[in-house]
């Protein structure tokens, strides 16, 4: 609970005649029982002027507040009342106006920078905080920042309660049991066999029999899910200035997770010669040196993925006739900060993702998610023939108040959430074990989380616009495909082993792959894909 806590001083144009004086106790009795409470239900959750002072031509009320009607919201209202009246009854104006000694009291221990604008201390004890704030004049009243600051303390008081869980778990459908082909680990295998080499942590090249097959793969989803549902291919840029990121929110929700990218700090070569001098004589490249050739970090490479579609329609009115659209995007790689998570192609620092986009009217965007949804189920049930589940994963910034305990009975997926796809990894052991699966891919109504901001608009103005995306993760389901069903096409489904062509040969050399049984895995695995069609 956050309640309020200030002196709110209202300077005069001349000091408070005496009859003015003797009427400020009615006129406090007026704002406390009428205007303070306008909007809160709750007293509670009201504003409420405790005391007061005057002295020469200020007048100043002690207030204190709940969480509707905030002490600044308060301090607005005090003074719209009494300008009116004290210019008619007592020809005296109000010059200006300032909160002194704000404070912001909280019932629960938060952790807050101290560097954000307009607090001045914090008092943190095991079950409050309070945030003193500086004094704060009419300027600042009247901006959002007060709000904004606000909401902070909003979503952190929700994290709190959410108990540091990213998104909550609910299972929504799952496909029969499979039984399993295959039961060693695939990511072991191919870098055994050398079809990838590590290039650096999490990321990968990938040669050339791997990159034919992950190819098909991907032009299967998109001939069989995609192509059908009428999405066509866009080319969305890779890596995406700040300013975007602090409107789909990514810059608040994951920075821990995000690589930045810089600027040189100048376009002339003579500006390097420092540097140059350096890496020619040290054949090395210290980073804490570079850094001085640098400006500051600019950009995010490519994050989520569909950040450019929301911009694309930045403060756009979309005609009626035009929604819905729906987009994909393949160009290119996303990254992705995972510190000590790093396995294989499971969990990487550079991936490749299909991003699908679609934006339009709520039903149009729920219809398409739906559309989507079976064209997802045919494909990982009888194109790809995997064990599969999917859960409903409300994800925090979904939360509202309250709704964090009480669990519903039913879930209506018809709104805005995410439902994340899953796949059964065997080599990581039973199926019951929650951790032997994998998050393969995900879909998402997002309603007008990004439609707002980036105020995208409905040309008829009582429709609201909604978006939605889903990640087809092609590093992921490739190898849930592996662990499922190995590298003997016979164990393959139809429909794959059709498809999918013979891939070129593996890269063999004198000393590549780096093992004995890497080789001898390798000889028996090219024999098996013998078995696929020649292109
Ligand atoms: P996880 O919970 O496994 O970390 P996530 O919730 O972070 O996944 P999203 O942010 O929803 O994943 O990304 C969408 C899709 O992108 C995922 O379903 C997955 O297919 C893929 N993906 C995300 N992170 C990685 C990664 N580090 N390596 C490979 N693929 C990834
Ligand atoms: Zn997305
Ligand atoms: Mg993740």
């Amino acid at each position: 609970m956050i309640k309020f806590r200030g002196i709110a001083e209202y300077v005069m144009s001349s000091p408070l005649p005496a009859a003015l004086k003797e009427n400020i106790p009615h006129i406090i009795d007026k704002l406390n029982s009428d205007i303070l409470r306008k909007g809160a239900k709750n007293p509670q959750d009201a504003a409420k002027i405790v005391a007061y002072k005057i002295k020469d031509n200020i007048l100043e009320f002690t207030i204190e507040s709940g969480a509707v009607v905030r002490l600044h919201h308060a301090t607005l209202r005090i003074k719209n009342f009494l300008a009116p009246l004290l210019g008619k009854d007592y020809r005296i104006g109000i010059r200006t106006i300032k909160i002194r000694n704000p404070e912001i009291l909280i019932d629960q221990k938060l952790r807050f920078s101290t560097s954000l604008p307009l607090i001045r201390e914090i008092i943190v004890t095991d079950n409050s905080t309070i945030i003193k704030l500086n004094d704060l004049d009419e300027s600042i009243i009247k901006r959002p920042i007060i709000d904004r600051l606000l909401k902070l303390i909003e979503t952190k008081e929700k994290k709190a309660k959410w108990g540091g869980k990213v998104e909550h778990w609910r299972l929504i459908k799952r496909s029969k049991e499979k039984e399993p082909k295959f039961f060693e680990d695939p990511n072991e295998i191919i870098e055994k066999i050398g079809w990838i080499k590590r290039f650096a942590p999490g990321q990968w090249l990938y040669t050339p029999p791997i990159t034919h097959l992950i190819r098909r793969f991907e032009q299967l989803f998109i001939n069989i899910v995609l192509k059908p549902l009428g999405f066509v291919e866009v080319i969305f840029p890779k890596i995406v200035p700040l300013r975007i990121g602090v409107k789909t929110g990514h810059l608040k929700g994951t920075p821990h997770q995000m690589m930045f990218a810089s600027q040189p700090l100048s376009y002339n070569i003579e500006d390097f010669d420092e540097w140059i001098d350096l890496v020619s004589v040290t054949e090395e490249a210290p980073p804490e040196e570079l850094k001085r050739f640098l400006k500051d970090p600019s950009y995010f490479l490519c994050f989520a993925q569909c950040e450019p579609f929301y911009w694309f329609f930045e403060g756009e009115i979309i005609d009626r006739e035009k929604l819905p659209m729906r987009w994909y995007d393949k160009s290119g790689p996303s990254f992705r900060w995972e510190s000590g998570g790093l396995r294989g192609l499971e969990r990487l620092v550079e991936f490749h993702r299909i991003e699908i986009t679609w934006i339009g009217e709520p039903d149009q965007v729920i219809e398409i998610r739906n559309q989507l949804l079976e064209r997802y189920e045919y494909f990982m049930d009888k194109v790809l023939d995997l064990e599969w589940r999917w859960a409903w994963v409300t994800p925090f910034y979904l939360v509202h108040a309250g709704e964090i305990e009480e669990e519903e009975a039913e879930i209506d997926i018809n709104r805005p959430g995410t439902i994340d796809f899953e796949a059964w990894l065997p080599y990581k052991g039973p199926k019951e074990d929650h951790h032997t699966w994998l998050e393969i891919g995900n879909i998402s109504i997002h309603g007008a989380k990004y439609a707002e901001p980036f105020r995208i608009k409905h040309q008829l103005r009582d429709k609201i616009i909604w978006t939605g995306c889903s990640g087809f993760g092609v590093e992921r389901w490739f190898i849930a495909f592996l662990a499922q069903k190995g590298f003997d096409p016979d164990n393959w489904p139809k429909i794959v082993r059709e498809r999918i062509t013979r891939p070129p040969l593996s890269v063999q050399l004198v000393t590549y792959p780096h093992t004995k049984e890497g080789k001898e895995i390798l000889d028996e695995i090219e024999k098996l894909l013998d078995k696929l069609p020649v292109e």
